[in-house]
C-alpha cells in the first residue's frame, strides 16, 4: 500500500529481528509504514530481516532495550525478550532486566513522545493455571522462585509498569497476552515444542516428549497473531487490554507430535523424559474479549499452519 507523508507512521518494533517481530515488520511495511527494528540479536537473526534491507522504509538498529533509547517514532511495539524456556533460562537475570528495564525504557520513550505503546505479554502470566480456559480476569498461579520465574514475573512486572504509566500519566497503552504461537522463522534451536518436533522429524531424530505428553497447549499461527497485534494497536484509547491473543483449539503435546510425524511422513520414534519444573499442565485462551474488542478470530488451523512451518524448516535445514 502506498501512503502519503501524512498517513505514513514511523513505527518502532523492538525484538523486530525475532520470530514474531520480523513478521510484524513485514506486515507494517506492507501497510506502507516506516519501520525501525531495534534488536540486540540475542535470539533474533539477521536472516529474518535480510529481505527488508533494500526497502527504503526499513531501518535496523542493533541495541539492547535495557539501555535508554532516544529516537523519534509515532508508535511502539515492545516485543524484545527471549521467548523460549531454553533461551530465557540461559541468562535469567538478563531476561528479567529485558522485561522490566526494557518496559521502563519503552514507557519512558512513549511518555516523552506522547505515543501509543504495545506490550507483548504472555499466557505465562497465568502460570500453571487453576482456571481453564484462561480469561483475562484470572490472576494466575505463578511460582515466583522457580526456573520459569525470570520470564513469568518479568512479564507480570512489565504489565504492572504499563498500567501504572497509564494510571499515573495517562499514557496510551495496549497489552496483549500472547499464547503459544508458531510458524516460519522460529529459531531452529530455540527448544520450543513446534520447532523441536519439526526439526527432529525432518532429521529422522527421536521426537522428545517431556512428561507423558498429556499436557496441553493451543497453537496460533503467526499470521493470525500479527493480525491481532495490529488490530489491538489500532483500537481507540479506551482499549488497554490485557487481551488474550491465541488460538483456542487445544491439543495434547502427544497429539502435536503425531500430527508432525504424519505431515512430515517421518518414522521418527517418540521418546519420553521428565517434565521440566513448573511446566503448565494445560493452556487454552478464552478469546471472547479479542472477539468483542478487536473483531478478531484466528483463521489458520494447525493442519494448514504446520505444513507452512515444515516447508520453512525443510528449506532452512538444507541451507545450514
Ligand atoms: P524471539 O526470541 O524469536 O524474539 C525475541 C526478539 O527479542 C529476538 O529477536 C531477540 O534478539 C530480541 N531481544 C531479546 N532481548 C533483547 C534486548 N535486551 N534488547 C533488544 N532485543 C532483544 O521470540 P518471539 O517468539 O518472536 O517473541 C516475541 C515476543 O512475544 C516476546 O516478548 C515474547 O515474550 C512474546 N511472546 C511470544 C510467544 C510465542 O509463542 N512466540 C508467546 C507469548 C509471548
Ligand atoms: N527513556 C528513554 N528514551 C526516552 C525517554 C526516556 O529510553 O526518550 C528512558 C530513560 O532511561 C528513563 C526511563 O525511560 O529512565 C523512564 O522514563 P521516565 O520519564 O518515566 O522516568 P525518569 O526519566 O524520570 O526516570
Ligand atoms: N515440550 C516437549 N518437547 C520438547 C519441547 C517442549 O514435550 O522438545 C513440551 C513442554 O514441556 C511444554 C510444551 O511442550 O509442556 C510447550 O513447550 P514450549 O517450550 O514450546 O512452550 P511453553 O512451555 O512456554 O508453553
Amino acid at each position: 500500500m502506498t501512503r502519503t507523508y501524512d498517513s505514513r507512521k514511523r513505527i518502532l518494533v523492538t525484538g523486530g529481528a525475532g520470530f514474531l517481530g520480523s513478521h510484524l515488520c513485514d506486515r507494517l511495511l506492507a501497510q506502507g509504514h516506516e519501520v525501525l527494528c531495534v534488536d540486540n540479536l540475542f535470539t533474533g537473526n539477521k536472516r529474518n530481516i535480510y529481505h527488508l534491507h533494500s526497502n527504503p522504509l526499513f531501518e535496523f538498529m542493533r541495541h539492547d532495550v535495557t539501555f535508554p533509547l532516544y529516537i523519534e517514532v509515532d508508535e511502539i511495539y515492545n516485543l524484545a525478550c527471549p521467548a523460549s524456556p531454553v533461551h530465557y533460562q540461559h541468562d535469567p537475570v538478563q531476561t528479567t532486566k529485558t522485561s522490566v528495564l526494557g518496559a521502563i525504557n519503552m514507557l519512558g520513550l512513549a511518555k516523552r513522545l506522547k505515543c501509543k505503546v504495545l506490550q507483548a505479554s504472555t499466557s505465562e502470566v497465568y502460570g500453571d493455571p487453576l482456571v481453564h480456559p484462561q480469561t483475562e480476569t484470572y490472576w494466575g498461579n505463578v511460582n515466583p522462585l522457580g526456573p520459569r520465574s525470570c520470564y513469568d514475573e518479568g512479564k507480570r512486572c512489565a504489565e504492572t509498569l504499563f498500567f501504572d504509566y497509564h494510571r499515573q500519566i495517562g499514557l496510551e497503552i495496549k497489552v496483549a497476552r500472547i499464547f503459544n504461537t508458531y510458524g516460519p522463522r522460529m529459531h531452529e534451536a530455540d527448544g520450543r515444542v513446534v520447532s523441536n518436533f519439526v526439526v527432529q522429524a525432518l532429521g529422522g531424530d527421536p521426537i522428545t516428549i517431556f512428561g507423558d505428553g498429556q499436557q496441553t497447549r493451543s497453537f496460533c499461527y503467526v499470521d493470525d497473531l500479527v493480525d491481532g497485534l495490529i488490530r489491538l494497536m489500532e483500537t481507540d484509547q479506551t482499549v488497554t487490554g490485557p487481551i488474550n491473543l491465541g488460538n483456542p483449539v487445544e491439543f495434547t503435546i502427544r497429539e502435536l507430535a503425531e500430527a508432525v510425524l504424519k505431515l512430515t511422513d517421518s518414522k521418527a520414534q517418540l521418546v519420553f523424559s521428565d517434565l521440566p519444573a513448573d511446566d503448565p499442565r494445560q493452556r487454552r485462551p478464552d478469546i471472547t474479549l479479542a472477539q468483542q474488542e478487536l473483531n478478531w478470530n484466528p483463521k489458520i488451523e494447525l493442519n494448514d499452519g504446520l505444513p507452512e512451518t515444515i516447508s520453512y524448516f525443510r528449506k532452512l535445514l538444507a541451507e545450514l
